[in-house]
């Protein structure tokens, strides 16, 4: 498992519940997406409306589920909370959508991964609060439309191209999340140091939201690991040399490269010239498979601008290059 993994894993599930900002003015960054939803949920109670349907996207760890949640703390309802996978049958969702109250919001994490018949639920639920439903079978069957009670739907996925048509056009607000950039990771990191009654410098701080890969919930994780190593060491407080040397130990780089980032680099680089190569090609060189490279160790690449996708495939840029030590070739356009 990754040090660096987006997803949350056994041993961070009590922690982040712990570290969870519960308020809008708690949650920090994200700036515009926090402007929009004040906006729309003073607009809705104001109107005594529910809340519009909301889509969230950016890569895991950026804090939708927790946004969600303020999002219901705020409109001062109740959130229910599942995923796309864990909804199997068109039966699990009418039953969910049967038991929310008024109001409430109801948040489906991968939504994308939603079959086709529970998502052709989700349609009329959507837009007319009805549940159409099948009663009797055969030539008597016959569909009885029942009404639901007003809710917001809240869906998170990482790439908003991976919904239907049909349903991301349902949705009223479909906001984006940015990785969040070292100056509000520092800030996370010191609020839940805080929290955890871990003494840290702003040094130490700032060194582990560097090495964070724009991503809180790394970063709360990284906060974890360093100062466990500085526990061992019989050591006080995080600095900057001691988070330096705990990232180091853990084989996360100062650009907050894992093992598995460099070995895409360093074969991207070494064996295929630095590129372009496919995905497919790069998957099955380095053992990873493409859905993993394209959802959870590209995107962070490209946003540090390490690689770069071509029509032709993925290229390492010259500051992949410097960055791994390697010169690069004398090529044109680089
Ligand atoms: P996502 O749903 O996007 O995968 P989560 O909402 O589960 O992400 O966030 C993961 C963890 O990171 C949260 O439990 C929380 O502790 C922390 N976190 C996320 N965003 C923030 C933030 N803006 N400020 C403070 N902590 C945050």
């Amino acid at each position: 498992i990754r040090v660096v993994a987006l997803e949350a894993q056994p041993e961070d599930v009590a922690v982040e519940a712990a570290l969870r900002p519960r308020s809008l003015t708690e949650f920090i960054g994200q700036e515009r997406v926090k402007e929009i939803l004040r906006i729309s949920i003073e607009a809705a109670r104001n109107r005594r409306e529910t809340l519009d349907h909301v889509l969230f996207f950016g890569p895991p760890g950026l804090g939708k589920t927790t946004l969600a949640r303020i999002i219901a703390g705020e409109m001062g309802v109740n959130i229910r909370i599942t995923s796309g996978p864990a909804i199997e049958r068109p039966g699990d969702l009418a039953a969910i959508l049967t038991n929310l109250a008024p109001g409430d919001v109801f948040f489906i994490d991968e939504i994308h991964r939603l079959s086709r018949p529970v998502e052709e639920i989700l349609y009329p639920a959507m837009e007319d609060l009805a549940l159409d439903i099948i009663i009797g079978k055969g030539p008597a069957a016959r569909s009885v439309r029942l009404s639901l009670a007003p809710f917001t739907l809240v869906g998170a996925t990482t790439r908003a191209g991976l919904l239907s048509s049909p349903l991301r056009d349902r949705f009223g607000l479909i906001i984006r999340f940015d990785y969040y950039t070292p100056q509000e990771l520092s800030e996370i990191i010191t609020r839940a140091a805080g929290l955890l009654d871990v003494r840290i410098t702003a040094a130490g701080a700032a060194e582990i939201a560097r090495r964070s890969r724009g991503t809180p919930r790394v970063a709360n994780r990284l906060l974890r690991r360093v100062r466990d190593y500085v526990q061992v060491r019989g050591e006080g407080t995080v600095t900057e040399e001691a988070a330096r040397a705990a990232l180091d130990f853990l084989g996360v780089d100062e650009l907050g490269l894992d093992e598995a980032d460099r070995r895409l680099l360093t074969t991207l680089i070494e064996r295929f010239g630095g590129g372009p190569a496919g995905i497919e090609t790069l998957a099955a060189a380095t053992g990873e498979e493409v859905v993993t490279l394209e959802d959870v160790v590209e995107p962070y690449l490209m946003q540090a601008g390490l690689l770069a996708r071509t029509p032709r495939g993925r290229v390492a840029t010259l500051l992949a290059y410097r960055h791994l030590g390697v010169a690069p070739p004398a090529r044109e356009g680089m």
